[in-house]
């Protein structure tokens, strides 16, 4: 397998801040790769640094093994979509998408007939001649796309590509994206702070935190084997359990992580209080507490549910409970 991507001890450091902290990783070519966590982690100045918008402070980025640190962005098998999309208000569509080959000299005939063909790809034929301004946000969204998949890059760099569009829309365009990646194998790198979008789009995920990669995996092993408190909290809004708790349970000093959806009413388990009722449609979300640790339940919805302020009794599967290292500090 090819390596398309690949960052070696990367910095990229602003004065104090780290914005990009000694990242190792490879990304794989064909892969829907995914970079997950919070804002300010650091993962938009990632895509920067492979576009070749910045550099690196230390360390080195390799493009198909080329270190790349003398390749300006221009001459980066690369491209990037934005979330704000960034369309040219007064060309129309076609042009728009036309756009990066017209300033590579690339002869009319053929920049249109490319364009056609990129917007057929996202299933926007027939949409040329308008302005962005008569477009929905989706379609707008898939211009973006066209116009960087017309360059015929070998890795497409999308950050938050998604992110302004209503729940509906990105869904539809989640799945849209996901197959579109498919059929044309070009190795993806997305970037979101969206964990279920993450999840369910991409081969692996790398989870970010301050600068730095708390875990890489595929979504699975990210989702039920967290390795870091901070992974299980952010990606599967885990329950996690100090390690003095963790110790009466299970004789280990170290935290555990327990999923809500794990966490089951049943007399003769651990006592715990209902603080809280939260109806969501098809599950009620409990929040409980336990020795004095608060603790998120999931219930599915036909099930019986306690009043607030009752005392009930709680359990879960043996290997429900998750124990993690920290990688923190
Ligand atoms: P994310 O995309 O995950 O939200 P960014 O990569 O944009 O995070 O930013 C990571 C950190 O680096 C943030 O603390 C941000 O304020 C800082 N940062 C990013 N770009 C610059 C810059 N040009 N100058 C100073 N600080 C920056
Ligand atoms: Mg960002």
């Amino acid at each position: 397998m090819t390596t398309a991507i690949a960052f070696r001890r990367v910095s990229r450091h602003y004065g104090e801040v780290r914005a990009v902290d000694a990242v190792d990783l490879e990304v794989t070519e064909g892969e829907f790769f995914a970079m997950l966590g919070p804002s300010g982690s650091g993962k938009t100045t990632c895509l920067r640094l492979v576009a070749g918008f910045e550099r690196p402070t230390a360390g080195e980025i390799e493009i198909f093994g080329q270190p790349c640190s003398k390749v300006p962005p221009y001459r980066r098998p690369v491209n990037t979509v934005f979330q704000d999309y960034a369309l040219f208000p007064h060309l129309n569509v076609r042009d728009n998408v036309a756009y990066g080959l017209m300033i590579a000299r690339v002869g009319k005939a053929e920049r249109h007939r490319a364009a056609e063909q990129a917007l057929e790809m996202v299933a926007l034929p027939g949409y040329a001649d308008r302005k962005p301004s008569a477009l929905s946000g989706g379609q707008r969204q898939r211009v973006a796309l066209a116009r960087a998949l017309v360059n015929k890059p070998k890795v497409l760099l999308l950050d938050e590509p998604l992110g302004a569009l209503d729940l509906k829309l990105r869904e539809q365009m989640q799945v849209e994206l996901k197959s579109l990646q498919r059929q044309l194998g070009i190795t993806f790198i997305f970037v979101t702070h969206d964990q279920g979008e993450a999840l369910s789009m991409a081969d692996r995920v790398a989870v970010f935190n301050e600068g730095r990669i708390q875990q890489v995996g595929r979504p699975e092993d990210i989702y039920d084997r967290p390795e870091t408190p901070f992974v299980a909290d952010f990606v599967g809004s885990s329950n996690v359990l100090p390690p003095e708790i963790v110790e009466r349970l299970t004789g280990h000093r170290a935290h555990a992580s327990l999923r809500p959806e794990a966490v089951r009413l049943q007399p003769g388990g651990h006592d715990a209080q209902v603080v809280e009722l939260a109806f969501l449609g098809a599950v009620t979300r409990l929040t409980l507490k336990m020795e004095g640790q608060a603790l998120t339940a999931l219930v599915p919805k036909g099930q019986a549910l306690p009043e607030k302020g009752s005392t009930v009794q709680i359990g879960w599967d043996n290997d429900a409970l998750h124990l993690m290292g920290s990688r923190d500090g």
